[in-house]
């Protein structure tokens, strides 16, 4: 099995809490999308890995995501050595994906940090048929990284408009009912006092009038996004 388009995150409910509405949107366009979780989630204050593994598989089958896999990497002690890189080089080889989408480069969590430049470091390595010789190479066109949670006001290179998939995003969400019943903060989530979810649904809801939609989700590239046709650009400057 291959997929188009492969979310790589630290935790469990990254995905989900990140660009659970992307990955929804592509799932119901027909492409092939999965998520590669890098740990089990052992070291979380709640629930335990295995309750975890069974709410990510919950989550994944609403996002409508065709696999979801877990690294087994040590949770909240996540490295980019080389051993690291060439798991998820073998990962990226096997399922081939066009798109990655990864951890903002920053963040307060080590893991999404270190993450982040990991997933850009095997994506690279991937294209290197003498490293792991025995997998033929596969290098990803696009990584795509997500700013959902950022209060470093990184300007968002675009914004994936997720209205119709919002409402899925947050039935995904409320799969992990071992870590977020009760929530007010979760990952890059810095907490408010009011429930989680509606701290998710007015960062999305943040992101959707950038792009005059309902809900957005923002990702940024280290690349520039090419427009092909300048008259026929959405989004209304008035
Ligand atoms: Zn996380």
């Amino acid at each position: 099995m291959t997929v188009d388009l492969l979310a790589i995150f630290a935790h469990r409910d990254d995905a989900e809490l990140n660009c659970g509405g992307t990955l929804a949107k592509a799932a119901r366009m027909g492409h092939g999308v999965g998520i590669l979780d890098l740990t089990e989630g052992e070291m979380g204050t709640r629930g335990t890995a295995e309750i975890r593994a069974a709410e990510a598989a919950r989550a994944a089958k609403i996002l409508g995501v065709t696999m979801r896999e877990n690294l087994g990497l040590p949770d909240a002690q996540i490295e980019n050595t080389p051993a690291t890189r060439e798991k998820i080089v073998r990962v990226l080889r096997r399922l081939t994906p066009r798109v990655v989408i990864a951890p903002a480069i920053e963040g307060r969590h080590p893991d999404h940090r270190v993450t982040a430049q990991l997933v850009r470091d095997a994506c690279f390595l991937s294209g290197l048929a003498k490293l792991a010789p025995d997998a033929p190479k596969h290098r990803p066109t696009k990584i795509l990284h997500c700013l959902t949670y950022r209060q470093d006001f990184v300007r968002p290179s675009f914004v994936v408009d997720v209205s119709q998939d919002f409402e899925t995003k947050l039935a995904a969400i409320r799969c992990y009912e071992s870590q977020f019943a009760g929530a007010t903060q979760a990952g890059e989530v810095y907490p408010s006092g009011e429930p989680l979810e509606d701290v998710v649904r007015h960062y999305s809801a943040y992101y959707g009038t950038l792009i005059r939609r309902a809900y957005g989700e923002p990702f940024s590239t280290t690349e520039m996004v090419e427009v092909d046709d300048v008259v026929a650009m959405e989004v209304a400057t008035f």
